[in-house]
C-alpha cells in the first residue's frame, strides 16, 4: 500500500516554520551555500518547507507538486537531486533558496531557471 512509504512506524512530529528556517540554515551550513538574503521569500519557503513535511512526513521541495510518496518524490525532497547541477549551471538552485558563494557575491537575485526534473522521474 503506497501510503505504507510514508510511514516510518510512527507519526513523524510536527515541523513548524522555524524548524524549517532551522532545517535551511543547517543545509546550507553544512554544504557551504549561501540562503538567499530575502527574508520574506525564504519565510514563504520555510512556510512551504513545513507544510509538505506535515502533510508528507518529508521536506518535499516547496517549489514543485509532488506525488506525496517518498518512494516517487525522493529526488525532490531537499535538498534535491537537481541542486548541484542547478547550481553548477544558473549558481542557484531551482526554487532560489540555496545560492553558490560566488552567485551570492554577485549580489544578483535569483532569477526563474527551467525545470530540470524528466517529466517523469525515471523514465
Ligand atoms: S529546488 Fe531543491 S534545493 Fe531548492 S528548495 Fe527545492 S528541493 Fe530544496
Amino acid at each position: 500500500m503506497e501510503t505504507a512509504d510514508n510511514a516510518p512506524g510512527y507519526p513523524p512530529r510536527k515541523k513548524s516554520r522555524e524548524d524549517a528556517h532551522r532545517f535551511i540554515e543547517r543545509v546550507a551550513k553544512h554544504n557551504g551555500w549561501v540562503v538567499n538574503p530575502d527574508r520574506q521569500f525564504v519565510d514563504d519557503l520555510a512556510e512551504g518547507l513545513a507544510v509538505n513535511y506535515n502533510r508528507h512526513g518529508y521536506f518535499l521541495c516547496p517549489c514543485r507538486d509532488g506525488d506525496g510518496v517518498r518512494r516517487l518524490d525522493r529526488d525532490i525532497i531537499c535538498p534535491c537531486d537537481y541542486l548541484a547541477p542547478d547550481q553548477k549551471e544558473f549558481g542557484h538552485c531551482f526554487c532560489g533558496l540555496f545560492l553558490t558563494p560566488e552567485f551570492a557575491a554577485e549580489g544578483q537575485a535569483p532569477s526563474q531557471i527551467p525545470e530540470r526534473r524528466p517529466e517523469e522521474p525515471g523514465a
